[in-house]
């Protein structure tokens, strides 16, 4: 066995000390190689459990944070989820591992291109965009599940009314140094939101998000 299949066992088994059960994201995790979406600089550190800094001042969320986020939107095989925040890609990865239809959105070019490039690069057939996710992606709407990997401060209502019956929004709601994750569900028409523990993401910057500083 590799060092790095060593190393993404190693991530695995901290995922389920940590409480992530569902064993399909967790074959996802095993699969993606999160050291390709990293900068060539933290390679060696693809596959500790933490966030790493990316192009444009950005970041590759946590694993965990990427196992427990999807864990709760509940995906199933051909569930069409929107991603707002492509970053690296890896999310959308495990997404499109998992069987999803995903669509993502990037505002920063050089990070949509490059993410894209490095996912057509390795199959998948995703489609993205560059711009401005807080607004959704109204074309291909409704979507079963929408997962935002920047911190908002309050809920986008066009994100509300671009989920379908039964759809998930997961989303992390706060200031700028702390948010609590929001799981929303629309139950025919009407959104039960759960909340969930502390997470530190860098700011969604939008129409409905933070103003750019
Ligand atoms: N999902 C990413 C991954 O797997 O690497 C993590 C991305 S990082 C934590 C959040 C991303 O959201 C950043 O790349 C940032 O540029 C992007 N972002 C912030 N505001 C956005 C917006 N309004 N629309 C689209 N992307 C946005």
């Amino acid at each position: 066995m590799g060092r790095r299949e060593d190393d993404r066992n190693e991530m695995l088994s901290l995922l389920k000390e940590r409480g992530i059960t569902d064993e399909r994201i967790l074959s996802a995790m095993m699969k993606v190689e999160r050291h390709l979406f990293v900068l060539p600089a933290f390679v060696n550190r693809a596959y500790d459990d933490t966030a790493l800094p990316i192009a444009s001042s950005q970041t590759i969320s946590q694993p965990y944070t990427v196992a427990f986020m999807t864990q709760e939107l509940q995906p199933r095989k051909d569930s069409k989820i929107l991603e707002i925040g492509t970053g690296s890609g890896y999310q959308a990865a495990i997404l499109a591992e998992l069987g999803c239809r995903v669509f993502t959105i990037e505002r920063h070019m050089d990070l949509h291109l490059q993410a894209r490039k490095l996912l057509e690069r390795l199959g998948y057939r995703i489609a993205s965009r560059c711009g401005d996710g807080t607004v959704g992606w109204t074309e291909f709407a409704p979507y079963d599940g929408i997962v935002v990997t920047a911190a908002a401060p309050q809920v986008p209502d066009p994100l509300l009314n671009q989920l379908a019956e039964g759809g998930k929004l997961v989303i992390p709601v706060g200031d700028l140094e702390l948010q609590r994750l929001r799981v929303i569900t629309n139950e025919g028409g009407s959104f039960q939101t759960k909340e969930v523990h502390g997470f530190k993401f860098v700011p969604l910057i939008g129409k409905k998000g933070w103003n750019q500083g």
